[in-house]
């Protein structure tokens, strides 16, 4: 579809352009013209009096070429018509175009008439009434022997007029008939008159409109209607309109104005071509701006790594559907969370990582091709799921469990990550971020449940965070008193001996209320919320007086990630060393093996500062951290710890060979090796077979308190009973 702006450019913007430039021109123009030809036609109009005055004064002028003149004084008196007809009627009428000649007597009687044969010729009558009352004024003056208007040109005084000869205008001139040479003796008023006859209408029209170019020139009695058409009345001397000459107007300014619009045309084309052109340029420009405006958009609203929508796009469009939602479009939002991705990305490095990220948006993509896909963190996936009932719900969520959960081939490593998905459904108009807040708690609990798994949220679970919300804020609360945390110490031994070799620090929360809260459930709660530290430092400090007040013996104590990869963590480690004046090299700490081999710069810095002070360094839970031999070897660490899984299962031969694995690989690389959760005979019977140096488990002793440490150690010998099987914490 075009765009307004578009069909601007390409339509109206050309059209305007030339219609305001050929508008200017054409009106410019013509305004033009049209003063030049006002100013021709008033030209035309003076040319046309001027005509008709000339007119006027020629046939008194051609007149006088024959009334002054001794001959016809001579002829006239002596009554010669035949020369009068040959001289002054039809030698006028071939000669100078007069239309009628009368002569009369000083008695005014009618001596001689001619009068050219035409279709409207006059009647003698007619012709009579149009020269009487001039002759009259003329004998008058001749008897007045009045002398005005004579001159070298005009030599004898005459009375003319424009006035009717019958219906058609005429100029009728009377003069005396006089002698040339002055020999003729007249009286004054005793001169014998000739009367010329020249009609305004007929021939007359037809030769100023050849000779002066006049188009359709024509006299009309009464004024003319028609506007386009200049006229100019003709008047008698008295001032009585006889009528009008009217004609069409030359107009050279719209001549050269209709002349030139076939220029003005092909301008106003050609002005239409360049804007056309200049509106496709800035078309072009327009589209590629918007093009690239639409990248920016695009890159503004979606994740550059998967394609998918980003966090705020995504709570956008979930704002904006849940707005204009009906109740039967059943919307749900689903939180799908990797479960296994910072051990990835830790092991495999952060390409591999973007790797399994992208290929994780395709499988959702592929399962949801029609759903809105949002990519809200780093391993974190949004998924707007819309007409799906509650159990259709929880089914999407598990097939995309099951979908995670399928191994990753990336650069040929067979990676296994899997997801947690939790999902909440809009019910009574639920707004997004109540949604968003209850699919996050759904996630939480799947998580809780062992990962993996889905869960859709419940009531209950809005229970189970307000629990979660009054721990956390009692967990601050007893940090801040330096209450209800205390530490355990489970002891370690030696294979073959009755005598523990070092302990390991663990610690418990004493709730007033909840009663003994295991570190599983509050060490990642305090990680979360961010007084990990304050814990951290509680054990180190318990565990160094430890070592201060049994002089035999090790500890180890376990570091979290977010102790480890922070810069202070080596210095409050070494400093409280110090305070208790312990040697470091009894010190033990327990790092996870995804920490261990995640490269991460402050962790791998701590770790060497650690190490190059004397501080000893164990892999906690070795075997569960996917890394492969060869990366751990190159990890510089004193002791391996063997995750429980594997010890649980040591009968199985499967399990026995891992550990044998890791008790030889361990070995060669000069290593300790400490078997955990240690529960029965056999297992341990099975360890001392495969040589593993230590021992540690609840066969042995349970974690024990500080007063029971101190009576074990007093005692010097095994653990007491009570701390053995069922037992102690
Ligand atoms: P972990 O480091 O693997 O600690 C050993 C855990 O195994 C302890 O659980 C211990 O009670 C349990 N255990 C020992 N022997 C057996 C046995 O024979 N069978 C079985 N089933 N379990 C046995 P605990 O004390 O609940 O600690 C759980 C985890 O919490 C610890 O695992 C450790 O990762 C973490 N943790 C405990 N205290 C701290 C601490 O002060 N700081 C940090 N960062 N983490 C701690
Ligand atoms: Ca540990
Ligand atoms: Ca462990």
């Amino acid at each position: 579809m075009i765009s307004q702006s578009q069909w601007f450019l390409k339509w109206l913007l050309p059209t305007i352009a030339s219609a305001l430039v050929g508008g200017l021109l054409l009106g410019t123009l013509y305004w033009a013209a049209a003063n030049a030809d006002q100013v021709a036609a008033a030209r035309q109009k003076d040319l046309v009096t001027l005509i008709v005055s000339k007119m006027q004064a020629s046939v008194a002028h051609d007149q006088e070429s024959a009334t002054v003149w001794d001959d016809a004084v001579i002829k006239t008196k002596a009554g010669d018509l035949e020369w009068l007809g040959t001289n002054l009627g039809q030698w006028m009428n071939t000669y100078f175009g007069h239309d009628a000649a009368v002569v009369l007597s000083p008695e005014g009687l009618l001596i001689y008439q001619f009068i050219a044969v035409s279709d409207n010729a006059p009647s003698a009558d007619d012709l009579r009434e149009s020269y009487l009352p001039l002759a009259r004024r003329l004998r008058g003056r001749l008897s007045a022997a009045d002398q005005e208007g004579v001159s070298d040109t005009v030599l004898s005084i005459g009375q003319s007029d424009l006035t009717y000869v019958g219906q058609r205008p005429a100029i009728v001139s009377v003069k005396p008939i006089t002698s040339d040479t002055g020999e003729i003796e007249q009286r004054a008023g005793e001169e014998n008159l000739h009367v010329a006859v020249r009609f305004l209408d007929g021939d007359f029209l037809t030769e100023i409109a050849n000779e002066y170019q006049f188009a359709e020139m024509q006299f009309t009695v009464h004024e003319p209607q028609d506007k386009s058409h200049s006229q100019i009345p003709l008047k008698s001397a008295s001032g009585r309109l006889i009528g009008f000459f009217n004609w069409h107007p030359f107009e050279p300014g719209l001549s050269v104005f209709y002349a030139t619009l076939p220029v003005i045309g092909l301008s106003v084309l050609s002005i239409y071509g360049a804007a056309s052109l200049a509106g496709r340029a800035i078309r072009k420009r327009s589209v590629r701006l918007a093009s690239s405006r639409q990248e920016l958009q695009h890159l503004a609203l979606h994740d550059s790594l998967t394609g998918l929508a980003n966090r705020a796009h995504f709570e956008r469009e979930l704002t904006s559907r849940l707005e204009s939602a009906l109740p039967q479009d059943n919307l749900g939002v689903l939180f799908v969370d990797l479960d296994r991705f910072k051990a990835v990305n830790d092991t495999y490095g952060h390409p591999t990582g973007d790797k399994l990220i992208s290929l994780v948006a395709l499988r959702l993509v592929d399962l949801l091709p029609n759903a809105l896909i949002g990519r809200i963190g780093g391993d974190e996936f949004t998924v707007l799921a819309e007409s799906y009932e509650f159990q259709e719900v929880g089914i999407l969520a598990e097939s995309i469990v099951k979908r995670l959960r399928e191994p990753f081939d990336i650069d040929g490593a067979h990676v296994v990550v899997g997801a947690s998905v939790g999902a909440a459904l809009a019910t009574g108009g639920l707004d997004a971020v109540e949604l968003t807040r209850r699919a996050d708690i759904a996630l939480y609990h799947a998580k809780a449940a062992g990962r993996n798994t889905y869960a859709i949220f419940g009531d209950h679970m809005d229970d189970l965070l307000r629990k979660r919300r009054r721990l956390e804020h009692d967990l601050r609360a007893a940090l801040e008193r330096r209450a209800q945390i205390e530490i355990f110490y489970q002891p370690v031994y030696p294979a073959n001996s009755v005598l523990p070799c070092s302990l390991e620090a663990l610690s418990r929360w004493r709730h007033p209320e909840l009663g003994l809260i295991p570190p599983d459930v509050f060490i990642p709660l305090a990680e979360e919320i961010g007084v990990i530290h304050e814990i951290g430092a509680l054990v180190l400090e318990d565990a160094c007086s430890m070592l201060a007040d049994l002089p035999s013996i090790d500890v180890a104590i376990n570091a979290s990630a977010v102790e480890l990869g922070s810069p202070g963590y080596p210095l409050r480690v070494l400093s409280t060393l110090a305070k208790w004046g312990v040697e470091p090299n009894r010190l033990e700490v327990e790092i996870t093996e995804s920490l261990a081999v995640s490269g991460e710069e402050q962790t791998t810095r701590n770790v060497e500062m650690l190490r190059e002070a004397g501080v000893r360094l164990a892999i906690d839970d070795f075997g569960t951290g996917h890394s492969s031999f060869s990366r751990i070897q190159n990890i510089i660490v004193d002791r391996i710890k063997i995750d429980k899984s594997f010890i649980q299962d040591i009968a199985q031969r499967r399990s026995r060979a891992v550990v044998e694995a890791i008790i030889t690989m361990a070995r060669a690389q000069g290593l300790d090796t400490t078997a955990e959760g240690v529960e029965t005979d056999e297992q341990r019977d099975a360890l001392i077979l495969l040589g593993c140096d230590n021992l540690q488990g609840f066969l042995l002793s349970r974690p024990i308190s500080r007063g029971q440490v101190v009576a074990l150690f007093s005692a010097g010998i095994r653990a007491p009973e009570t701390a053995r099987g069922g037992i102690g914490y």
